[in-house]
């Protein structure tokens, strides 16, 4: 029998993206009650973003009652509550956003990196059920990570804990990343990666069926399934930087489990054996044979769930 909506602990969880902003009301089971789903308001005005954010929660008035916290994600590091980096949403970066939604929703507001959320919410709900040492890495346009010991998760000491993308793999590439390092993972293991390997190389593959002017990292997934030789080369040297960053991790951590989540992991049966190999030549081996690295469950959800589960404060 569904429980009452009524009678139950609920949290107002919120996906605050440079794009899109998702909210939803979840239980604590893990249960999504609702969601929805809008356009983050253009601008980017702080208070646009604060007044989009009160109106889809008096949009659930009739759930009000018991909603014990609003639980905001964002696209950026967070220290005590304070958004220090976001370039898709600059106008929040010091901005009070925990004290004027408290006093405009009437919830104690809780907020977090993105990453950090998804490693949470693919313990509770996901792929990671059931461990307390736990690594999450997100690849999509860039490469997030949120990491998780002894069941909490570890924000690092100014905020910017678990920043994975941005860890070297390659000092030799000459490749310059956003956050001014040279040679990251991100550069490599992300869906924007992918695009860039495909066009540098596409000149060294004349029989590719790929097409310089319409590259999309979907276009190469779906070429490599069908055996584009190019595509696949791609794939495999994204394997090859991903596994060496893992091993990194693998021998920093030693974690039960790393979940592998973010839209480029469709890739995954075109760069996984590259992956694994490179974690079972580089890792400590002790950590190596028993790490169990898995696809992530939770998909687009994650964040929207460890949000929620950080504020029933259960991490
Ligand atoms: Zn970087």
């Amino acid at each position: 029998m569904p429980k009452n909506p009524s009678s139950e602990s609920l949290v107002f969880a919120v996906d605050l993206g440079g794009t899109h902003l998702r909210v939803a009301l979840v239980d604590d089971t893990g249960r999504i009650l609702k969601q929805l789903k809008q356009e983050t308001p253009k601008g980017d005005s702080a208070e646009g973003i604060v007044a989009a954010l009160v109106k889809s929660a008096e949009g659930w008035d009739c759930d009000r009652q018991s909603v014990v916290a609003a639980s905001i994600m964002v696209p950026g590091p967070v220290d005590k509550a304070v958004i220090l980096q976001a370039p898709n949403l600059p106008s929040l970066v010091h901005f009070p956003l925990k004290a004027e939604l408290e006093q405009k929703l009437g919830w104690p507001v809780f907020i977090e990196n993105d990453a950090n959320a998804a490693a949470v919410g693919e313990m509770w709900m996901g792929a990671a059920r059931g461990c307390r040492d736990v690594v999450s890495v997100t690849l999509g346009t860039g490469v997030g990570g949120g990491v998780i010991v002894d069941g909490k998760l570890w924000r690092g000491s100014h905020g910017a804990g678990g920043e994975i993308g941005h860890t070297t793999v390659d000092p030799f590439s000459g490749l310059k990343c956003k956050c001014g390092n040279t040679g990251c993972l991100e550069l490599f293991a992300s869906a924007t990666a992918i695009v860039r390997m495909t066009r540098e190389k596409l000149s060294s593959f004349p029989q590719s069926k790929l097409k310089l002017d319409e590259l999309t990292a979907e276009k190469v997934y779906d070429a490599g399934r069908n055996g584009d030789e190019l595509a696949l080369a791609v794939f495999k040297r994204f394997g090859m930087y991903l596994g060496i960053g893992l091993a990194n991790l693998i021998s920093l951590i030693d974690p039960q489990i790393i979940v592998i989540a973010g839209g480029a992991v469709n890739g995954w049966d075109l760069f996984a054996t590259e992956m694994f190999r490179q974690v079972e030549v580089r890792a400590f081996r002790t950590s190596a044979q028993r790490v169990k690295i898995a696809r992530a469950e939770c998909g687009d959800n994650a964040g929207l769930l460890g949000a929620a589960r950080l504020a029933f404060g259960q991490d």
